[in-house]
């Protein structure tokens, strides 16, 4: 494992940026609030050897599905497209290290509805089912990242977070639980901070590492993409949209990179851990 200082300088600055923009354009907000100490200090980490066949990963940009964009970042952004874009990249980056075939969820503008995205998944005999989402939480101020334009922020919930259903076979939510502990290690080990999960209280527990949760909404309200694929699924709510410093970052290509690696190790370690994934 090796520290990537060029990650940390290049999303530092992009975070600085940010934070500037915040002070600039905020309205009626307390001056610097956004300026909190927050750095991504993430390393490279190191891949496991490609063990046995290709893995097959449905890779699932969430919402872009009929009557279902998903949330408006802090920048102002749809989270059907940012997860769209973050897809691409990420699919495009684990077909390139080597041992994992990509199947997307969605490609272009085309709506499809979460039942076929499940459908789709079996059909191809996907080995994996990950999901990729923003989050929105914490205390909520207007703010302005470019003259002209005004949006929602807060910076008092950032951090990734993984969730998983316990439903169905006892095989399959071990199966689960296990891909929502090794990704939510693997992202901790590069240096993604966990969010503590204050406000999922009644929708999501927390189960096993930190980062973890597991699925705890009413009966009628439980997340398809977690409890009707065959194979393990899980989703990965990989920052807080409503944070600018979290949302900046995920645009640099090098903290990409870091998340793609801490997907692609956390992936290649399941063999390892003798994880049946069908
Ligand atoms: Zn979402």
């Amino acid at each position: 494992m090796r520290r990537a200082c060029s990650v940390v300088l290049s999303s530092l600055a992009l975070v600085a940026a940010a934070c500037e923009r915040a002070d600039d354009g905020a309205s009626g907000a307390e001056p610097g609030a956004l300026e909190d100490p927050f750095a991504l200090e993430l390393v490279e980490l190191e891949l496991p050897a490609q063990r046995g066949e290709r893995l097959v990963v449905y890779l699932d940009a969430g919402h872009g599905a009929p009557d279902n964009e998903g949330n408006r970042s802090s920048l102002c952004e749809l989270e059907q497209d940012t997860m769209h874009d973050l897809a691409l990249d990420l699919g495009a980056a684990l077909e390139a290290y080597g041992g994992f075939v990509v199947v997307p969820s969605r490609t272009g503008d085309e709506l499809v509805p979460y039942a076929e995205r499940v459908a789709d998944a079996e059909r191809v005999g996907a080995d994996v089912f990950l999901s990729l989402h923003s989050d929105v939480r914490g205390q909520v101020r207007e703010w302005s990242p470019e003259p002209g334009l005004v949006c929602r922020a807060s910076h008092d919930a950032p951090g990734f977070t993984v969730l998983y259903s316990d439903e169905g076979p006892a095989e399959l939510a071990a199966a689960r639980a296990a891909l929502c502990a090794t990704i939510t290690g693997s992202m901790r080990a590069a240096g993604f901070s966990a969010y503590d999960g204050a406000e999922y209280v009644g929708l999501y527990a927390p189960s096993g590492p930190s980062g973890c949760f597991v699925d705890r909404h009413a009966a009628d309200k439980r997340i398809m993409v977690l409890r009707r694929p065959t194979m393990p699924s899980v989703i990965v709510e990989t920052h807080n949209a409503l944070d600018p410093r979290e949302a900046v970052a995920f645009r640099d290509p090098l903290v990409r990179e870091a998340f793609a690696r801490a997907i692609a190790h956390a992936l290649r370690s399941l063999p390892a851990q003798g994880l049946s994934l069908r």
